[in-house]
Order: structure tokens, then C-alpha cells, then sequence
């Protein structure tokens, strides 16, 4: 069985104030036995998370470049992030592949970076409304899995967020047949890739929309190992049910 995780992605959002919600956070989790707890706040705040972290909250960024370090103005290294404390870092987040263009084959070259840094990826795979309307929202999923898994990964180093587009910052959450077809897709897959042993001990995320009124109907999914919590995790009221109800 995975260990479970609940990880927060606070995108472009908290100033040094925001802080103090992971002292309430730290507080809440960090059971010996409970699920693992992470925040993935902006670079700005990486560090000061890190510092501040306690009782095994551990803290992530939400991207990183591909290169060790470089001519690349405005952009952070893995080997930066990790630096500063961090000990995760999301990749492909759907707003990094429609805001920046990124495709699977720049999610594997960054997850490469992340590793030798010595950082555990949440890849981030998910498809659009039209995918979905298409009816090829499996297709589209096991695509981007395949393109951007590097071989070697193990529940060490990669945690794989699925994330329906149309379902982030929406409100509108998949539906829990959806999301199991698609758990279940995606732990094949990586059966398939892996071995039963690796690919079921990988953790397996939920991303989109969910909140501490939808968490424990989504947690009692088979092949779902905890969440991806977007706009619930910007404040520790919001975010601590979701923890809770992960167990
Ligand atoms: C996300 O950004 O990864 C996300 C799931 O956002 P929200 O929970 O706000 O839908």
C-alpha cells in the first residue's frame, strides 16, 4: 500500500504572512501513523517554509528548470530548490502546460533535474473538457504518463497527481466513477512499466476541487493515496478536514 499524502499547491498565492497557517498545519498532522503532509508554496517562500516546517510538514515547489544552473533569467534549479529545504516538487501542473507550454517531453527533462537533486516528483497528468468530451480523456492520460515517467521510478522519488483540467479552481469535481476508471488506468499502467511491487507502492493523488466536504467520498476511491489540494490548502481550517479525512 502507498503511503498516503496530502500536498497543498498554493500556486502564485501567500507573502510572508502565510506563513503562520503551517504552524497550524504542523500542529494538526505529522501522526507517526497518519498520511504524509506537504505545502508547495511560491519560490518567494520556499525557504522560510522549510525553516519554519515542524513535526515532519514537509514543503515542495511547484516547478523547476531542466538545467542544474545557467543563463535562464527568472527561473530556479532543482538543485536550488532543494537547497532551500525543499524535498518535493510538482511537475506538468496543467497551469504550467497551458500558461508555459509545457510538454511531457520538458515534464521528463525536468523530472531527470529534480532527481538528481534529490527531490520526489508529483507529476501532474490530466485532460481537458474537450479531451474528455471526446472520450478520449484515457488516451490523452496514459499519453502524458508514459511521455513523462522516467524509467528507474520508484515510491522514493514519484507521486502522480491526476488532475482533470476542467475540474481545478472550478468546483466541479470528477465524478467517483471517473475518478476511479482512471486511478485504476493509471496504476496499470504503471504495473505494466514497473511491477506490481513499485507501481503499488507509488502514490497515487486526486487533483481538483476538493474540499473538506468532498474529501472523504473521493479517499474511500480504490487507487486513490490522498489529494492535490489547490485553493483548500491556502489556509489550515480549509486544509486540516482534508488531512483528517485522508486518516
Ligand atoms: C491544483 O492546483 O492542483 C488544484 C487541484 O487546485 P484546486 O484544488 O483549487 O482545484
Amino acid at each position: 500500500m502507498p503511503r498516503k499524502l496530502a500536498a497543498g499547491n498554493w500556486k502564485m498565492n501567500g507573502l510572508a504572512a502565510a506563513l503562520a497557517e503551517l504552524d497550524t498545519i504542523a500542529a494538526g498532522s505529522g501522526a507517526e501513523d497518519g498520511p504524509e503532509v506537504a505545502i508547495c508554496p511560491p519560490f518567494t517562500l520556499v525557504a522560510a517554509a522549510a525553516q519554519r516546517a515542524k513535526g515532519g510538514l514537509l514543503v515542495g515547489g511547484q516547478d523547476c528548470h531542466a538545467e542544474r544552473a545557467g543563463a535562464h533569467t527568472g527561473d530556479v534549479s532543482a538543485a536550488m530548490l532543494a537547497d532551500a529545504g525543499a524535498r518535493l516538487v510538482i511537475l506538468g501542473h496543467s497551469e504550467r502546460r497551458q500558461d508555459h507550454g509545457e510538454t511531457d517531453a520538458d515534464v521528463a527533462a525536468k523530472t531527470r533535474a529534480a532527481w538528481d537533486a534529490g527531490l520526489r516528483v508529483i507529476l501532474c497528468v490530466g485532460e481537458t473538457l474537450a479531451d474528455r468530451e471526446a472520450g478520449r480523456a484515457l488516451e490523452v492520460v496514459r499519453a502524458q504518463l508514459a511521455g513523462s515517467v522516467l524509467d528507474g521510478a520508484s515510491d522514493e522519488t514519484l507521486v502522480v497527481a491526476y488532475e482533470p483540467v476542467w475540474a481545478i479552481g472550478t468546483g466541479r469535481v470528477a465524478e467517483p466513477p471517473q475518478i476511479a476508471e482512471m486511478h485504476d488506468a493509471l496504476r496499470a499502467a504503471l504495473v505494466d512499466r514497473f511491477g506490481k511491487a513499485t507501481a503499488g507502492a507509488i502514490p497515487l493523488l486526486y487533483g481538483g476541487s476538493v474540499k473538506a466536504a468532498n474529501a472523504a467520498e473521493i479517499f474511500g476511491i480504490e487507487n486513490v493515496d490522498g489529494a492535490l489540494v489547490g485553493g483548500a490548502s491556502l489556509s489550515a481550517g480549509d486544509f486540516l478536514p482534508i488531512v483528517e479525512a485522508l486518516g
